[in-house]
């Protein structure tokens, strides 16, 4: 499958944590991502038939590529926030590498997050410099929220990141076009923490743990106290059911991975878009 270069988009969020100014319904939005998903894991295969994956051990490449593995990326954004420190602290106590897609106005804020988590094995990504939608920008307005992101990731860990989420997951064809030309892998997602909504730990986890389904992007946000007491019953309950958590270039490296929440840009492990 990874060759059909498909161009599925996963559905937008009911919302994401920063309010909208314009919150009218677009054309463009698809609210059929389940019959894509749908479609994709029969044609994959599916999932439902794997065995369950051991977790990979701290520091090991899990291979999401292998028959009967169970990999799931959680993601982070709209950081790095006050107590990201300390999301790292439990991430890294459980052995689970995440990929935590910045702001730039909140990098300026917390700049040695940025490294610190890069050091620490996850991965970091770009969420634009000052979350705005970026379907609702100029063409040169876009350019600029994406460069300069990547240029203050460039200058705290060294590297360009390959990956881009659009805030709100707002996209459309020149989103879409632009990111591309940055080199760069549009990042959706397909299962929806809500934990925007009711800042409610346990209703957080429950939300995700009956969502997960091997190959999903998750998303979450790391500014909210009740997402980052959530994690370690997300982190626990993922692990019994059998799951491998990865960043999202691990999880675009294998070969059961959900694409309908990535653009259809080639994927690249992390780590090898070091080209300053
Ligand atoms: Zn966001």
């Amino acid at each position: 499958m990874r060759g059909s270069r498909l161009r599925l988009i996963a559905s937008r969020s009911t919302a994401e944590t920063v309010p909208k100014p314009h919150s009218a319904a677009r054309g463009h939005r698809m609210g059929t991502v389940a019959l894509f998903t749908s479609l994709l894991l029969m044609l994959s295969g599916g999932p439902a038939t794997a065995a369950p994956a051991e977790t990979a051990p701290p520091g090991a490449v899990p291979d999401c590529s292998s028959p009967g593995a169970k990999c799931i990326a959680l993601t982070f954004d709209d950081g790095p926030a006050p107590r990201t420190g300390e999301l790292l602290d439990i991430l890294d106590a459980h052995g689970v590498r995440s990929t935590f897609f910045m702001v730039g106005y909140q990098i300026e804020r917390h700049p040695a997050t940025v490294s610190l988590a890069h050091s620490r094995g996850h991965e970091v990504a770009n969420h634009s410099a000052n979350h705005p939608d970026l379907t609702e920008l100029s063409e040169s307005e876009i350019r600029a929220e994406i460069s300069e992101v990547n240029r203050q990731i460039r200058r705290e860990i060294g590297f360009t990141p390959p990956l881009m989420r659009p805030p709100y997951g707002e996209t459309n064809a020149t989103v879409e076009r632009i990111i591309r030309e940055f080199g760069m892998t549009q990042v959706l997602w397909n299962v929806d923490s809500e934990d925007w909504k009711d800042h409610d730990s346990a209703t957080i986890a429950h939300q995700v743990l009956d969502d997960a389904r091997p190959g999903a992007v998750v998303l979450m946000h790391d500014i909210h106290d009740t997402t980052i007491e959530a994690v370690p019953t997300i982190l626990d309950g993922l692990s019994e059911r059998g799951y491998t958590m990865v960043t999202v270039s691990q999880l675009l490296s294998g070969a059961h991975a959900d694409m309908s929440r990535v653009d259809d840009a080639p994927a690249l492990p992390y780590g090898s878009g070091s080209a300053p």
